[in-house]
């Protein structure tokens, strides 16, 4: 029996589908936390009391058995052919049953069709006659209360949202529009298997967005390429034809091959220079504007689908840590950091206006991605300390630009320049000695350091964020200090 995730998977990728069936399950860490019942969220807003509710693992006579019993079914199973589906909610109406899907972002979009249509395909074999299709989604609009009010957080459409949330077109039309007889996808689908396949390609559904999970399974050769290789050059159209053509190494690019980035100017000199590259008149420039102390700045923040605070809305972000080193002229460096539990966002205001010096520099690594948009966060929530961070927002300078625009590059960097990579390069203190290695899974233990009851848990949790928070601003001050020492 297939579900709808392995009709897409299949879709995308023949390999992807395959590697998928085999790959154990793997331990997915939500980016976006969703800590509430969704279910019950929507069961109060459509005012459902009494209802069928279904399970995984349930047999698909059950659900058709309750069509009979019940008005309302919800995350009811059903099977036809080959595909067995979930519907979230279903609801009688006279004749015909209302569908509707539960869309966990702000403004449904059309470009999941193939799981609202095969639905739909299923339902209809199974004699169910379908009246109006909704989706049940978060309301922009909703701030929070002192509790969670259901019926403000969601909404209910009809449409479909552009990626500019302008209406994009009725539901139901769209699906109906969309929905073809599955049965053949289903039938190539049992016939996929590896010695059937050829073998695989790269194309742009590869990277596109981000990288497929079984690239490395498909090109294992990539992984054990040299730093020198001309498949390290960032943003290349070419670089796999140039392969195919002889031409291994950055050093040996033609400038007619490339696109012109300043990246790649880098890539290619440092290759050519013996491994580094530096633009010194450009640093020595950008170094100029430096102005003592120079304090680096991190934080960690947590992603809310369903606002669990006061004040917040549907996908605000929640900063709880952050570390600040202070790096002196003569060298001398003091380390801060704010930790919390909870919605302390008040207190690190607060905290930032006492720890970050208010002259000298301020600087963050993807500053613009980040800690500026932190900072402009808190200022708009906090009128009376707006000034002080909007001053820190606007003073901080990004430590990523020498690398990100080809003024320095190393080809250790293996056409990468986050904090990670170029750390690897330079000290021996490093993230692998770490509890926490990844940002992801900083989010994580303080998701588990939350809900903590043992002290002594919670400390290890608490000890490892400081530890890996105070990397990142530690790192920034060794980065810094290599540069000025390259000039
Ligand atoms: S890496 Fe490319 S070829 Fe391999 S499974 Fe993914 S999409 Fe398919």
């Amino acid at each position: 029996m297939y579900h709808i995730s392995d009709c897409r998977k299949y879709i995308r990728c023949p390999h992807l589908f395959l590697y998928e069936q085999k790959a154990e399950e793997s331990s997915y860490i939500p980016f976006v936390r969703l800590d509430e019942s969704m279910t019950e969220l929507v069961k109060a807003k459509l005012g459902i009391t009494d209802c069928f509710e279904g399970h995984r693992g349930d047999p698909a006579e059950l659900a058709k058995q309750a069509l009979s019993e019940h008005e309302w079914l919800v995350n009811a199973r059903f099977e036809y052919d080959r595909l067995r589906i979930k519907m979230p909610f279903m609801h009688r109406n006279g004749d015909v049953y209302d569908l509707y899907f539960l869309y966990t972002g702000l403004f449904p979009r059309g470009d999941n069709l193939l799981y609202y249509t095969s639905t739909v395909w299923v339902l209809e074999h199974n004699g169910i006659p379908i009246g109006d299709i909704r989706m049940v989604h978060l309301n922009v609009d909703y701030v929070r209360g002192e509790t969670l009010d259901p019926a403000e957080l969601l909404t209910v459409s009809e449409q479909f949202f552009t990626s500019r949330n302008h209406p994009s077109g009725n539901i139901r039309t769209r699906v109906f529009e969309g929905v073809y007889d599955m049965s053949g996808l289903l039938d190539e689908m049992d016939l996929c298997t590896a010695e059937h396949l050829p073998a695989p390609v790269r194309t742009s559904r590869c990277s596109t967005r981000s990288r497929c999970n079984a690239y490395e399974t498909c090109f294992p050769e990539e992984t054990t390429e040299d730093n020198s290789s001309v498949l390290m050059l960032t943003g290349s159209s070419e670089k796999y034809a140039m392969k195919k053509d002889g031409i291994l190494r950055l050093r040996d690019v033609p400038g007619s091959r490339i696109e012109g980035l300043n990246i790649q100017y880098a890539e290619i000199l440092a290759d050519q220079n013996g491994g580094l590259y530096a633009d010194r008149t450009a640093l020595r420039h950008w170094l100029s504007n430096i102005q003592w102390p120079v304090t680096f700045l991190d934080f960690e923040w947590d992603t809310f689908a369903v606002p669990p605070y006061e004040g917040m809305r549907p996908y605000d972000v929640l900063p709880f840590e952050y570390s600040v080193h202070i790096m002196e002229e003569d060298g001398t460096v003091t380390h801060k950091i704010f930790l919390s539990e909870g919605d302390d966002r008040r207190e690190m205001a607060e905290a930032l206006i006492r720890d970050i010096p208010a002259e000298g520099s301020l600087m963050a690594y993807n500053a613009e991605g980040a800690e500026k948009i932190r900072l402009r966060e808190l200022a708009e929530r906090f009128a009376e300390y707006r000034t002080a961070l909007l001053d820190m927002a606007d003073r901080m300078e990004d430590l990523q630009l020498p690398f990100q625009s080809g003024m320095v590059y190393d080809v250790r960097m293996r056409g990468q320049w986050s904090l990670k990579t170029i750390m690897g390069m330079m000290d021996d203190r490093s993230y692998k000695d770490l509890d926490i290695r990844e940002g992801m899974q900083a989010v994580m233990e303080w998701r588990l350091m939350e809900h903590d009851e043992d002290p002594e848990e919670k400390e290890k949790i608490r000890k490892g964020l400081e530890a890996y928070c105070g990397m990142d601003t530690y790192a920034m001050t060794v980065v810094l200090k290599w540069l000025m020492k390259l000039v």
